[in-house]
């Protein structure tokens, strides 16, 4: 595979480090757990979605857009990261929020993520739960192609077979990482949501013959149908690289025991594994994605799950500007 034969812009920190947690593995008394910080990518507080946009907002300059539009979640952590690569790249950004969380709070609505894409000053409109985004999209860039505009419509997390790009490179990344640094890895895990971060992930480990098991653990949907969206653009991805038939079914798990209530409602897992990693080691996660990823790689440790692994890696896909959305549903007593 060689990924440069893709258009790219720069907009990561790239390596992003590997990072062993040995006050973490010593309290679970499990393997020893790294963590892949790409929460550390650099871009507007940085996060997973960055690598994506390397490879998505290449494409739309190659498109010649003036704007680019997304969607997700009022605390989207992709609508923040592509309103500042925009910023960077001298475009516009429209941002549509599906009012997931009913009864927000004030900081829900106003404060963590929505503060940065006010900063860097995407226009926002919001629609109701349940909108069809991707009509909501296309309606936009209508909108905007009639005003003499040229949008580029970007999916909900950045997840096609462009933006997945992002995600075979990290697989290179660490996995070289782990060979120069003589880590034998025996599994990794990450918060799955949109599929692009899994998917990729999956190709590159699988191109790269590198027999590591990847768990996703999921945040939104149940299991049958996050496995089926990942499997999907997974397959799409191996071919878009130039490696049809490297994705087998089986090679897509996603745990979704740890999503709770539903998409961006806080578990008391999540709260105690954020202040977990928050005091042992001085790292931060977010209450959406990675902190029920965390919680479910802690609880599957505690009930044996990786009894045989001697190193586990949690990719770390970001998120912690999230928290100030939800300064008023976290509990710091625990
Ligand atoms: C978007 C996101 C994820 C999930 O990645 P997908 O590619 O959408 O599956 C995980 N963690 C954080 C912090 C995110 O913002």
């Amino acid at each position: 595979m060689l990924l440069s034969r893709f258009p790219r812009v720069s907009l990561a920190h790239l390596p992003t480090p590997l990072e062993h947690l040995p006050r973490l593995s010593k309290h679970l008394g499990g393997p020893q757990i790294y963590v892949k910080r790409d929460d550390c990518t650099g871009l507007g507080t940085g996060g997973n979605k960055t690598r994506k946009l390397e490879f998505l907002m290449a494409d739309a300059l190659r498109n010649k857009a003036d704007v680019v539009i997304t969607q997700g979640a009022v605390q989207s952590n992709h609508a923040r990261q592509t309103a500042a690569a925009a910023c960077k790249l001298g475009m516009d950004c429209e941002l549509i929020f599906e009012k997931r969380v009913v009864d927000a709070a004030d900081a829900y609505l106003n404060s963590g993520n929505v503060l940065l894409d006010r900063i860097f000053g995407a226009n926002i409109r919001d629609v109701d739960k349940g909108s069809d985004m991707n009509a909501e999209m296309e309606t936009l860039a209508k909108e905007l192609r009639s005003q003499g505009k040229t949008p580029y419509i970007i999916p909900g997390g950045g997840s096609n077979t462009i933006g997945a790009l992002g995600y075979v490179d990290c697989a290179l990344e660490f996995l070289s990482q782990a060979n120069r640094e003589m880590i034998a890895i025996d599994h990794v895990v990450h918060a799955t949501g949109s599929a692009g971060t899994q998917a990729g992930l999956l190709v590159g480990l699988k191109a790269s013959h590198a027999n590591i098991p990847l768990l996703g653990i999921g945040v939104n949907a149940a299991r049958k149908d996050q496995e089926e969206k990942v499997y999907k653009l997974a397959v799409e991805t191996a071919e878009f690289v130039g490696a049809p038939g490297i994705i087998q079914r089986g090679d897509v798990v996603a745990n979704c025991d740890y999503v709770g209530p539903g998409y961006g409602m806080p578990t008391e897992g999540m709260n105690e594994a954020v202040l977990l990693l928050a005091r042992l080691e001085g790292l931060l996660f977010d209450p959406v994605y990675s902190g029920k990823g965390l919680a479910g790689m802690i609880d599957l440790i505690d009930k044996g799950h990786f009894t045989d692994a001697k190193n586990v890696v949690f990719v770390h896909t970001g998120g912690s500007a999230g928290l100030f959305g939800y300064s008023d549903l976290l509990d710091t007593e625990m």
